[in-house]
């Protein structure tokens, strides 16, 4: 397989392996702070994901709203994905099992003062894709993070995409890869962490 090496002696600041909530959030996050930060993403599902929610994890918290809406001022954005919740809420059957908008409900009338939301994941991490292109965020889809070599000059993170190799590197590695893990199998053994690779 053929090695693609873009720029081996340049080091770009700070490249985050996995372009979810986490991963998108962090680049918005850092572009913010420093405007001339070199961010790349490397994701390995191609765009645009599919809107209906292909993950698990539709509801904020409250300090998830807080994040969103006023950390990285997204409120405007968000809009067309969220819904805001109005706690937690009981359905009573009543014996019968009637369709759930004739039940007896109960709960709160009012909306909390500090809101949280229900959203809809496929268009919520779209738009945060959408969000880092906009900032002139490198995101990069349909990359496969295959090796992570760590050295005090630059990381190097060597990656698959359509059927090429190629690496990057960097001063800075994020692992935003969620369950997948990436930097932890790299440094800690599978066997004292219970993985199953
Ligand atoms: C049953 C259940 C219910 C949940 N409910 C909620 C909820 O209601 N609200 C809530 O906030 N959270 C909820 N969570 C947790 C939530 O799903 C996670 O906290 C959230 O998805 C974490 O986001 P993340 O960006 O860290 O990881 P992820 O969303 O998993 O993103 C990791 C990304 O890394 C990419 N990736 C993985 N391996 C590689 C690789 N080798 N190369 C390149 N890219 C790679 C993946 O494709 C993925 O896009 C729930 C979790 C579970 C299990």
């Amino acid at each position: 397989m053929e090695i693609d090496v873009k720029d081996p002696d340049s080091n770009i600041d700070v490249v985050i392996l996995g372009g979810g909530l986490a991963g998108c959030a962090l680049a918005i996050q850092l572009q913010q702070s420093i405007p001339d930060v070199e961010v790349s993403i490397l994701e390995k599902r191609s765009l645009p994901f599919p809107d209906a929610a292909h993950k698990v994890g539709e509801s904020t918290i409250e300090v998830g709203a807080h994040y969103f809406t006023s950390v990285l001022d997204l409120s405007h954005q968000l809009r067309t994905c969220k819904l805001e919740k109005l706690g937690l809420r009981y359905f009573f059957n009543n014996g019968q099992n009637a369709p759930i908008s004739e039940r007896l409900e109960f709960g709160q009338v009012y909306f909390p003062p500090i809101p949280s939301y229900n959203f809809d994941r496929g268009r919520m991490e779209n738009l945060l894709v959408h969000e880092c292109v906009l900032r002139e965020i490198d995101y990069l889809g349909g990359c496969r993070v295959k090796s992570i070599d760590l050295d005090k000059d630059g990381h190097t993170v060597t990656y698959g995409r359509d059927g090429m190799t190629q690496t990057i590197r960097a001063r800075w590695v994020v692992d935003a890869s969620g369950r997948a893990g990436i930097l932890k199998r790299k440094l800690v053994p599978c066997h004292r962490i219970g993985l199953v690779l």
